[in-house]
């Protein structure tokens, strides 16, 4: 015992050599680092979370854990200051731009419903998520339908609900989406989606002629088998062709989880510069360009993305020199965050279970290369605690840290403490070693079963993402708004679980 305090003293005024380099020490592991929270979430007198007035432990007493907790102002308050921010930076290029809330992220009908209240309009990826849009009531001239394999039943049904857009991804769909509207007597309202060769990581682009991905039609000039011929090009100018298509414009999304612009930039520069040229070529006027999202948000506080009004200004000078350049009209720009908008809105909110500590050799100590493992210093090697702290979900409500390696951060919930900080790995509950929340995080040494800990920034692609793997129930989504919470999408139950299963035959 004497042996673990005396090291704990050592890990309150020293790093943990286990630690990344990027993971700071918190001068107060207390505090909540504001670009990672939602607004209204703050610690009341007693040093409880809460949110919108609200404690943790009273939404853990009505509704259990895990459970995601989200705030709706804090979502509207996202999605307007979004728009606001592109529709000021594009006001004189265009008359300001769509914002399609990428659905994908997180979807259900209260969402569509404070989507179109704010005046956005939505994007979906699939049948099923047309049935949420449609389900709240949002006008289909308002939603958009992505996808790179759609069935015929979904081009019927975006036709069916009388989409604004298909987002058509390849020339064997453009001449599905074609021929199934003109079987309907209707008039498909298609994008093309076109990879324009920019791939934007969190801090760097790059820039390729050749697209390697299931995505999109391509822009290389050899991408069909016409010489000088891109995808692109031969699905423009079929498109122009077809009496049951009108041909919007043009589409491009580079990627996820990006804080710098160039890469839209790049991306909306070489648009324009195919817009332009088709335009001329093959006579015809292309009025809408969409951008596409991924506008990058902060998991932990290492993180820094650009505020939105830095990004479209950045985008807005691209297109108002690239337009002027060419010689063209603007078309009206849309664009698709999803993760910007309602990943912060919300976090994560599981109850401790079980705890351990492990001794671990620092990293890049053990064996040096080409010596035996018999060396006099063997067995002397200084090691160092890492604690893994269980939570009672996992895997199954957030797969980003295992499909991505996605860091996260966390908070104990439940109550402040003066412990010293101790390396801490967030684990879930599932039969995987791989199962991890948060995977290096610094928490209060008095961390216990029963504490609540809150993982901030899992508004996006987690609930989403999530699964009944091990059978666990999929968390609900509580949405707090004027102090008052409202469950929004329930748990599951056991009857869920087994609901599909149909039973042994007797
Ligand atoms: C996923 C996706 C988006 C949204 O991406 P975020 O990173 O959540 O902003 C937008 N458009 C398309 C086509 C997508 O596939």
């Amino acid at each position: 015992m004497t042996d673990t305090s005396s090291q704990s003293v050592n890990a309150a005024v020293s790093p943990s050599p286990l630690a990344p380099d990027w993971l700071q020490l918190p001068s107060d592991l207390n505090a909540l680092h504001e670009p990672l929270w939602a607004a209204g979430v703050a610690r009341d007198d007693d040093g409880e979370l809460t949110i919108d007035g609200v404690a943790v432990s009273e939404l853990k007493r009505q509704y259990g854990t895990p459970l995601f907790v989200m705030s709706e102002m804090d979502f509207r308050s996202r999605a307007r200051a979004f728009m606001d921010a592109f529709n000021e930076a594009f006001e004189d290029i265009c008359g300001g731009v769509d914002v399609y809330y990428a659905g994908k992220s997180f979807l259900c009908t209260s969402v569509v419903r404070w989507v179109e209240e704010e005046g956005l309009r939505l994007d979906t990826a699939s049948g099923g998520e047309l049935a949420v849009a449609a389900r709240a009531g949002i006008p289909g001239s308002e939603v958009a339908l992505h996808g790179n394999n759609k069935s015929d039943g979904e081009i019927h049904r975006a036709l069916d609900m009388e989409l604004g857009r298909i987002v058509v991804d390849s020339m064997a769909e453009l001449e599905r989406v074609a021929r199934i509207a003109a079987e309907r007597g209707d008039t498909a309202k298609v994008m093309l989606r076109l990879t324009p060769g920019v791939h934007a990581h969190t801090h760097e682009f790059i820039a390729t002629a050749h697209e390697d991905q299931k995505f999109g039609l391509s822009m290389a000039e050899d991408s069909t088998e016409q010489a000088g011929l891109s995808a692109a090009e031969e699905a423009v100018a079929a498109a122009a062709g077809y009496p049951s298509i009108e041909l919007l414009g043009l589409h491009c999304h580079i990627g996820s989880q990006i804080f710098e612009p160039d890469g839209f930039a790049l991306a909306a520069e070489k648009l324009l510069d195919f817009l332009a040229a088709m335009q001329a070529k093959y006579s015809i006027v292309l009025p809408e360009l969409d951008l596409g999202g991924g506008y990058g948000i902060a998991y932990t506080p290492v993180d820094t993305p650009r505020p939105a009004a830095e990004i479209a200004q950045a985008m807005a000078a691209v297109v108002r020199s690239k337009c002027a350049e060419l010689g063209i009209s603007a078309p009206r720009i849309s664009i698709e965050p999803g993760r910007a908008i309602v990943g912060s809105t919300t976090f994560t909110l599981y109850e401790v279970g079980t705890l351990k500590t492990v001794r671990v050799d620092a990293p890049g100590a053990g064996t040096p290369a080409g010596q035996g493992t018999t060396t006099a210093t063997a067995g002397k090697n200084v090691t160092y605690p890492r604690r893994y702290v269980s939570v009672d979900g996992g895997m199954s409500d957030n797969p980003r840290p295992v499909l991505y390696d996605a860091d996260y951060s966390a908070v104990l919930a439940s109550r402040t403490s003066a412990a010293a900080p101790q390396l801490s790995r967030v684990v879930g509950k599932h039969c995987e070693s791989g199962d991890i929340v948060v995977r290096d995080v610094y928490l209060p040494e008095d961390v216990a079963a029963g504490d609540l800990l809150a993982v901030p920034g899992t508004g996006a692609y987690c609930w989403a993402l999530s699964s009944n793997y091990n059978y666990l129930a999929r968390p609900g989504v509580v949405a707090l708004r004027d102090g008052s919470a409202r469950l929004i999408v329930r748990g599951e139950t056991e009857e869920d679980l087994l609901n599909r299963d149909m039973g042994v035959s007797e």
